[in-house]
């Protein structure tokens, strides 16, 4: 076992902290008040080539695995670039890489992970309106007609189809039969914009920087050839997507409440309210070093998952893990710097209010806390599914 980082993880690290930090809290705010998607930061992270960080060298990628693009994700979002900076990396590099490098054919990788270095934005479509969690039960039909799918259905709560250039959807190529219920379901990637996809996004409570929404397909023709892996048979591969998600999303979880934690400290030397600073009482240092405790043990968790996923090992247990963990220990970490800052803390200008909101999606995104102690309690304990 080995807890240091090495040379190119350490500087991944200390880049993403860098990069993030030339853009001033001031930029994800007006991000996040006026709803915009923050284009400037993606181009830095395509010309610096951190979208293409784990695309394979033959295709123009870092060729690094998901433990590097889980430690630049965290510098990124520990750096300043928060949830919005450190999750903006799911949109391509998992969606789009991590299926592909895994599940597509050599003509697919051809075609698709280029772009992925030159920063396409990739979508994926999984969540229906009627199934939710129960995601076998999704209703999307995808039906073969002469050289295409044509898809029609309806998702819900879809991330970035408003700037996405590439869509994977998730959608059954045969009706779901109650004995095999994960059987006939297929991924398909389809291309953005196109008349037969439409979106319809929704005001929500934080993440403002990416469009979430209601999509519709009516006839959306997917062409054969982009199919990815077997038809009927995605339920497997769509671990390779939800893992890594799972993932990528805690490492922003960890960086984004250390983060929290930092402008807190920062806070409580310089607030003054007895003729000291804040900071020197107990009951103030207190929830700061209890959230940073936890947030120093998601992290290892999370390098874990990451590194069973490098290996082709089964990282289900502690991508879940991962991903609980980290976002309870981030939520904690914001709420905590919201009380350290008071009054303050509740004002949008504080810039602090804004990490609580955002992080507080990832108790029910991409998996919601019960459907995680559901799986931890029949995978890693062996109890009955209650379900
Ligand atoms: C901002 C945002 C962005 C998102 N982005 C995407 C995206 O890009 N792509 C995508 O496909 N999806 C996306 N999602 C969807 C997200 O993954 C789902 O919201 C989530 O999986 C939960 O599904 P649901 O909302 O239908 O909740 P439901 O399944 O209706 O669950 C509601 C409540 O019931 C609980 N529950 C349900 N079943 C059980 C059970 N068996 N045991 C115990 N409790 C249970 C749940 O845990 C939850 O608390 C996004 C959601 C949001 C809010």
């Amino acid at each position: 076992m080995d807890f240091d980082y090495d040379a190119d993880q350490l500087g991944l690290l200390e880049f993403g902290k860098e990069l993030a930090g030339r853009f001033e809290d001031a930029y994800w705010q007006e991000a996040d008040l006026e709803y915009r998607f923050p284009r400037e930061f993606w181009s830095a992270l395509t010309e610096h080539g951190l979208l293409g960080l784990t695309v394979p060298e033959e295709y123009g990628g870092g060729g690094k695995g998901l433990l590097e693009l889980a430690i630049a994700v965290e510098g990124i979002a520990e750096g300043g670039g928060g949830m919005e900076g450190g999750t903006l990396l799911v949109s391509g590099p998992v969606f789009g890489g991590c299926i592909l490098t895994r599940h597509g054919s050599a003509e697919q990788k051809q075609r698709y992970l280029p772009g992925l270095v030159t920063g396409d934005l990739w979508a994926g479509a999984f969540t229906e309106p009627e199934s939710g969690s129960n995601i076998s039960a999704i209703k999307t039909k995808a039906e073969r007609k002469g050289d295409s799918y044509v898809l029609n259905g309806q998702k819900v709560y879809i991330s970035q189809v408003g700037n996405a250039s590439h869509i994977v959807v998730m959608a059954r190529t045969s009706p779901l039969d109650e004995a095999h219920r994960t059987a006939g379901i297929s991924l398909l990637l389809g291309h953005l914009p196109d008349p037969a996809v439409k979106a319809h996004p929704f005001k929500k409570l934080g993440n403002h920087f990416m469009d979430t929404n209601r999509v519709y397909f009516t006839d959306y023709a997917v062409p054969l050839e982009n199919l990815v892996g077997e038809e009927g048979r995605a339920w497997r591969a769509l671990y390779d997507i939800l893992n890594p998600e799972r993932i990528v999303f805690a490492a922003a979880a960890v960086g984004t409440g250390m983060l929290a934690i930092r402008k807190a400290v920062e806070y409580a030397s310089e607030r003054n309210v007895w003729g000291k600073p804040i900071g020197t009482h107990q009951g103030v240092q207190f929830p700061l070093a209890q959230a940073r405790i936890a947030l120093a043990t998601a992290r290892l968790k999370t390098y874990e998952a990451a590194w069973l996923y490098d290996r082709g090992r089964d990282c289900g247990i502690a991508a879940a893990t991962a991903k609980y963990a980290s976002a309870h220990a981030a939520l904690a970490a914001a709420d905590a710097a919201i009380q350290t800052y008071g009054g303050a803390g509740y004002v949008v200008d504080s810039g602090i209010e804004r990490h609580w909101r955002n992080l507080r999606l990832y108790r029910l995104s991409p998996v919601t806390d019960e459907m995680t102690l559901n799986y931890i309690a029949q995978h890693d304990l062996g109890m009955p599914r209650s379900y």
